[in-house]
């Protein structure tokens, strides 16, 4: 059995490869399948689904969705969502009206501090999927007014920083809500985030997730040191969670991370994806 990689952005998010072009990527470096992640849309699905099945190559549909959380940040993939449900396109559909408010709101915030910038900028480092903060730092950096990406955030775009305008998330309990409505199986993404450095706190928050409809937790990640993946291979096993694995590669060279491998120390298995789908088949 072959390696996958579960969780993955394309230019319908931030990712800079299209759904085609990082379904080709990942058949060329020999993965036997990807799920398409991005965040809070589902509009890459088709194209990647549809090249999958062109040249012969699993592509699961997902999502990632970002929940209200208290500090740091809460991520929740969705694995085999049904992208032609309801509920599903009526919440996805709410954060596209949220972001399409919030991008001006970020412009002028810039303008405001003497940055000469145009959403028609923005919106072409976009490569035409949704836009966010990653693509107006991308032209910042373009326009020299930071030397580095990290820079733009640090400066400008992160929380707090002064061009920051603040995004609708929903809370845990309506993205699982959505999540499970829709066939999806729902996984707690990178939990290093999170900012929850003790366990019996981590585990606590697991539980009510549990409670909410969480059915698994990423445990393989690029981000995550030994003693994290122990830890939460260990919370996995004492509530009976799904584990899964996957690098977030965006399609350009961060630190050289590249999608299936991260920094070349990741493997992913294939048994993971036939876990997901035991899952979901137990739920139909
Ligand atoms: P948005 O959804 O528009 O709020 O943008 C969120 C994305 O911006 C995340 O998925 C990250 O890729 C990126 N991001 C958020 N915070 C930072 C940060 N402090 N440094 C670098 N990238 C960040
Ligand atoms: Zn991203
Ligand atoms: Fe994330
Ligand atoms: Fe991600």
């Amino acid at each position: 059995m072959g390696y996958v990689d579960l969780h993955l952005h394309t230019t319908a998010s931030d990712g800079v490869l299209s759904p085609s072009e990082i379904v080709r990527y990942a058949k060329a470096k020999g993965l036997q399948a990807i799920a398409i992640t991005d965040h809070d849309t589902i509009e890459g699905l088709e194209e990647g689904l549809s090249e999958g099945e062109k040249i012969g190559f699993e592509v699961i549909p997902g999502i990632e969705i970002s929940a209200e959380h208290s500090s740091g940040s809460m991520h929740i993939l969705g694995f085999f969502l049904d992208i032609h449900h309801p509920l599903l396109n009526e919440k996805l559909g709410y954060l596209q009206k949220a972001r399409a408010e919030r991008n001006p709101k970020i412009v002028e915030k810039l303008n405001r501090l003497g940055v000469d910038i145009t959403f028609g900028e923005v919106l072409k480092a976009s490569g035409g999927g949704q836009v966010g903060r990653p693509h107006f730092a991308n032209v910042l950096l373009e326009k020299k007014y930071v030397k580095s990406f990290q820079e733009a955030f640090e400066r400008f775009l992160k929380k707090g920083a002064p061009a920051y305008v603040d995004k609708l998330r929903f809370t845990s309990k309506e993205a699982l809500h959505f999540i499970n409505e829709a066939k999806g199986v729902a996984v707690l993404a990178h939990p290093n985030t999170l900012g929850m450095n003790r366990y019996s706190g981590l585990e606590k928050l697991i539980l009510q997730l549990v409670e909410e409809g969480l059915k698994g937790i990423e445990v393989y990640y690029p981000e995550h040191s030994s003693s994290e993946v122990a830890q939460y291979i260990a919370l996995a096993e004492r509530h009976g969670l799904l584990v899964t694995g996957g690098t977030d590669y965006h399609g350009i060279e961060k630190n050289g991370l590249d999608i299936g491998v991260g920094r070349g120390e990741m493997k992913i298995p294939y048994s993971m994806v036939e876990n997901l789908k035991a899952l979901r088949d137990r739920s139909l």
